[in-house]
């Protein structure tokens, strides 16, 4: 039958449908997209016996009865090993992604550096195309791929448990534009479009799920930030299951938020930071572009959720103006545990973190940190739980130290700080402490009604004082928040 183009696309069956922009795979990595467009290449020219990517790392490139050390690159045997061979000098095209440094000049007129991934046609002969096939995958691809199934398998194995140890996944969510439900047109532009951060997680215990998740007014992602949207979360979860001993974090690791040095003396020194007597705390990472799809969407799912909850409300007349005002609509009406977390909290955390830190050798490397709160931090370049709960030495753990948390100066605004000697155990009475801040903080109340502000002196650690906090918002009832 003859059949022009234009019907035989107009009579296509109900369930074939056309590709619309967010079928568009947008979040892949970069280092197994610039793979697969080699193996495509080299497949299309018939230099490949193997199907699929995973077949020629799992039989090209590693002994046939694979070990950890033939995908980390250290078994001699296969190591010289390759895949692709020609010796054709036909010059042929691919594809490559690849990082470009651009100067870009600001309004203001001064020049500032910046990266750019750019998608570059690459030409070379057969020969050259599979001598750099055989570089990649031997050299990039195949421990990248070990350590993704290595991470993933630690974190499900880690998940299995006791009521002793739980197991957090965490992430952030896209900073949550606030809005009117009626607004003019310049609110959606530059200072006037305000947002709130949404860090949100999940945690395992034996078979209970607890999703969370902190809001604040504050833009910050940073590892000070971050350990104030966790604390209030695991002083929560500790209190609610008081068999836990043990922490394992689990997070992507991007060098400006979970995997640099300042996280690393937080988590060292979490004892402080937590006021709460857990015995041990590690901080896993997943793969570099590996985080979605690996465990790590379960945080995802609840910062689409609670932002979708959000704008429902704003369709149907709410106003959202602040963080607060997020914090309190999405209390009352989402199942997720939330806590609110303010600007001048984070400040009081900057305080006690030295400013001269030393970074980390191999930073980059690292897959997992292992801490009991005392200062130290055992690290090594894959989590292993193989004899957990005993500590296990395996993946060449090396050990590092760190100088202690600055005192903190006291700070009337918020009354979470204490300008105690951190060498010093606190031996007065929470309330002998608070005195001063909590009757300074009672006479703001009446200023900022539908902010929160601290009601109760919880507990004091050597380097801050617990405050429960209340909110006063006109539409909900008093709440605590912390
Ligand atoms: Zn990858
Ligand atoms: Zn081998
Ligand atoms: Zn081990």
């Amino acid at each position: 039958m003859h059949l022009s183009y234009g019907l035989f696309c107009r009579w296509r069956p109900f369930y074939v449908v056309t590709p619309t922009a967010r079928d568009r795979q947008s979040c892949l990595c970069k280092m197994h997209e610039n793979g697969r467009l080699l193996f495509l290449k080299l497949k299309q020219l018939g230099k490949l016996c193997h199907d699929t990517l995973d077949d020629c790392i799992d039989k090209g490139f590693v002994c046939d009865d694979p070990n950890d050390s033939c995908y980390l690159r250290e078994c001699t045997a296969c190591a010289e090993k390759i895949v692709a061979a020609s010796t054709s000098d036909e010059v042929v095209k691919w594809s490559q992604w690849e990082t470009e440094k651009h100067e870009i000049r600001l309004y203001t007129g001064q020049c500032k550096n910046v990266s750019k991934l750019v998608k570059k046609t690459k030409e070379g002969t057969e020969s050259e195309l599979c001598e750099q096939f055989n570089n990649f995958f031997a050299n990039v691809l195949v421990s990248h791929t070990y350590r993704i199934r290595h991470q993933f398998a630690e974190y499900c194995k880690a998940k299995k448990g006791t009521e002793s140890h739980a197991v957090i996944i965490c992430d952030f969510s896209e900073n949550y534009a606030n809005k009117f439900s009626r607004a003019p047109q310049s609110t959606h532009f530059g200072a006037s479009q305000q947002q709130s951060t949404i860090h949100t997680g999940v945690a395992y215990i034996n078979e209970q799920v607890f999703s969370f998740a902190t809001i604040s007014d504050s833009y910050r992602h940073d590892p000070a930030a971050i350990w104030c949207y966790l604390t209030p979360v695991l002083r929560w979860l500790l209190a609610r299951c008081v068999l836990l001993t043990a922490i394992h974090m689990f997070s992507y690791g991007p060098s400006t938020q979970y995997k640099n040095k300042t996280n690393f003396f937080l988590t060292s020194y979490y004892r402080d930071i937590l006021g709460c007597e857990l015995e041990f705390l590690s901080w896993n990472y997943f793969e570099s572009g590996h985080g979605a799809g690996h465990g790590k969407g379960a945080a995802d799912a609840i910062g689409g959720t609670l932002k979708r909850l959000a704008d429902n409300n704003v369709n149907k007349g709410t106003d959202i103006p602040d963080a607060v005002s997020l914090y309190s609509l999405l209390k009352s009406a989402s199942k997720v545990c939330l806590f609110y977390v303010s600007d001048a909290e984070i400040k009081a955390v900057d305080q006690v973190i030295p400013s001269q830190l030393s970074p980390v050798r191999g930073t980059a490397s690292i897959h997992q940190i292992l801490s009991k709160g005392d200062g130290k931090l055992k690290l090594r370049k894959l989590s292993c739980f193989c004899t957990w709960p005993d500590p296990c030495c395996c993946y060449r753990t090396f050990e590092t130290s760190f100088p202690p948390p600055l005192a903190c100066k006291q700070d009337d605004t918020t009354g979470i700080s204490s300008d105690m000697d951190v060498n010093t155990t606190p031996t007065t009475t929470s309330a002998e402490i608070s005195d001063p801040p909590i009757e300074n903080v009672e006479c703001s109340v009446k200023k900022t009604i539908s902010k929160p502000y601290p009601l109760v002196v919880i507990t004091c650690t050597k380097l801050f004082i617990y405050v429960k906090f209340c909110i006063m918002n006109p539409n909900t009832p008093p709440d605590q928040s912390l």
